[in-house]
């Protein structure tokens, strides 16, 4: 009987720690189990890349025209479906010169799904970037950040770059709903090589994002900061 009782503390105990494991590996931010996976850029130099996730939308327009007026080249990570509803919008992001990456067809997390599944929403997703225009490498950032065994494999047998970023300031909600929050919280915790991460596109939760990316950019460049597009940072590496 005490035996018996072991055995299952000791199997219950193997069992947390497993699922435990799989939830950190599927959430780390600068690790994964196949292939590169990047965060921020070790450098000296003061160089930052702004992306922003999702979309194109119809409100594409507003920060393509916040970024022109500043003269920032960013990267978008965009989704499939998206590009499908707004093709226009997709096309005047690579028209203005920023880089695009893929960003899945669906926004679907990759995880527990079928390798074939995984794929199709990629290369669908790549198809649609290309018939935008877009020549340069194509950056993968998977949904949520969410990743296990599958896509990484998929993205290494692909020679693929996983981009993540280090500075997420809408992500939390006590600093999302307040422009000034998410500049201070960007400015306090930025530094060389950094990857900022904004979400700009959507109609109302996401307005003070919008609303802070003039300032961002503005601080960062009294700082000393250059803004790059994420295959500009990465040749600091
Ligand atoms: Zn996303």
């Amino acid at each position: 009987m005490k035996k018996a009782i072991i055995i299952i503390a000791v199997t219950l105990t193997a069992v947390f720690l497993l699922l435990f494991g799989m939830w950190e590996l599927m959430n780390a931010r600068s690790f994964q189990v196949f292939g590169g996976l990047i965060d921020q850029v070790e450098t000296e130099e003061k160089v930052v890349a702004l992306t922003f996730d999702d979309g194109p939308t119809h409100k594409t327009d507003e920060i393509l025209k916040v970024l022109a007026d500043a003269d920032v080249k960013a990267t978008f990570f965009l989704n499939g479906n998206m590009i499908e509803k707004n093709p226009e919008a997709a096309e005047d992001i690579v028209q203005a010169g920023h880089e695009v990456g893929n960003h899945t067809y669906s926004h679907e997390r990759m995880i527990f799904k079928s390798y074939s599944f995984i794929e199709e929403e990629i290369e669908m997703t790549d198809k649609l970037i290309r018939d935008a225009g877009y020549v340069g490498d194509i950056h993968f950032r998977p949904p949520n950040g969410k990743k296990l065994f599958l896509l990484p494999y998929y993205l290494k047998e692909h020679d693929r770059k996983t981009i993540m970023w280090n500075i997420e300031p809408d992500s939390y909600p006590e600093i999302a709903g307040d422009a000034g929050q998410i500049v201070k919280h960007v400015n306090e915790n930025v530094k060389p090589g950094s990857i900022i991460l904004l979400h700009v596109m959507y109609d109302y939760e996401e307005r003070e994002s919008l609303e802070s990316v003039v300032r961002i950019i503005e601080t960062l460049k009294e700082e000393g900061y250059s803004i790059n597009t994420v295959s500009e940072l990465l040749e600091y590496r």
